[in-house]
């Protein structure tokens, strides 16, 4: 068989497979594939403090594209996992491509749950307690989480955590990178708050204003999300 024969027989069962209905059904349900979690809210519910295109961008393109990859890569092996949050934990330290596009699709799906319109953003007492416990007032508490988004360089993350002995500390991480993983050098915990501060996330409308952008998150926090994640077990 020449080399022109060989490929034309190659594209030709290749072609085979993809129209083969019984095959498509059985690889589809031996994979565990991950979805694009719905948007609680419309895409200008953040207004005037994220805007609509951003979102619509955000959610649509940049999470449906870490959904899109991880999926890709999901197809490809066999991973043994019952959650997106298992997979990390599994996974994250010995395959980039799921510790990016997995770290992408779970810090996206905890940050859009972690967002409500500026109406509905508002700190029950108890939640408000949870910050004064543990960093002494919401103003010290405030303040160490911007100064960690503000201080940060290039793309990442800065979460507030609940650590295993139930105390509530701020950290961050770079990339799509996040506490849950098991990784060297990151402070593990369970993350109940996380900002994105890739570029993507604000500079459509802020540009360079980081600041303006850490400003503008905290009047559209769903305190009230934060605070079921901390009194969970
Ligand atoms: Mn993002």
């Amino acid at each position: 068989m020449n080399k022109r024969h060989f490929l034309k027989a190659g594209l030709g069962m290749a072609g085979l497979s993809l129209l083969d209905p019984l095959q498509s059904v059985e690889s589809f349900a031996a994979s565990p594939l991950v979805e694009l979690p719905k948007l609680p809210y419309a895409f200008n519910a953040l207004e005037p403090f994220i805007d609509a295109r951003t979102m619509e961008i955000h959610y649509t393109r940049h999470h449906g594209a870490y959904v899109e990859k991880l999926n890709a890569e999901l197809t490809k092996g066999s991973f043994q996992f019952g959650s997106t949050e298992e997979l990390l934990v599994k996974y994250a330290d010995k395959n980039l491509t799921i510790r990016n596009q997995g770290g992408g699709h779970w810090n996206h799906s905890l940050f859009w749950r972690c967002l409500t319109s500026p109406e509905k953003s508002r700190m029950s007492t108890e939640m408000a307690m949870h910050l004064i416990t543990h960093f002494n007032s919401e103003e010290v508490f405030r303040a160490q989480f911007q100064e960690a988004a503000l201080s940060w360089f290039g793309s990442g993350w800065v979460w507030l955590c609940k650590g295993s002995d139930g105390k509530l500390f701020i950290t961050s991480t770079p990339n799509q990178d996040n506490p849950i993983m098991k990784l060297k050098g990151i402070h593990n915990g369970k993350p109940v708050l996380g900002l994105d501060v890739w570029e993507h996330s604000y500079y459509l409308q802020y540009q360079n204003k980081r600041v303006d952008y850490i400003n503008a998150f905290f009047k559209v926090i769903n305190w009230a999300e934060v605070e079921r994640l901390i009194n969970q077990p």
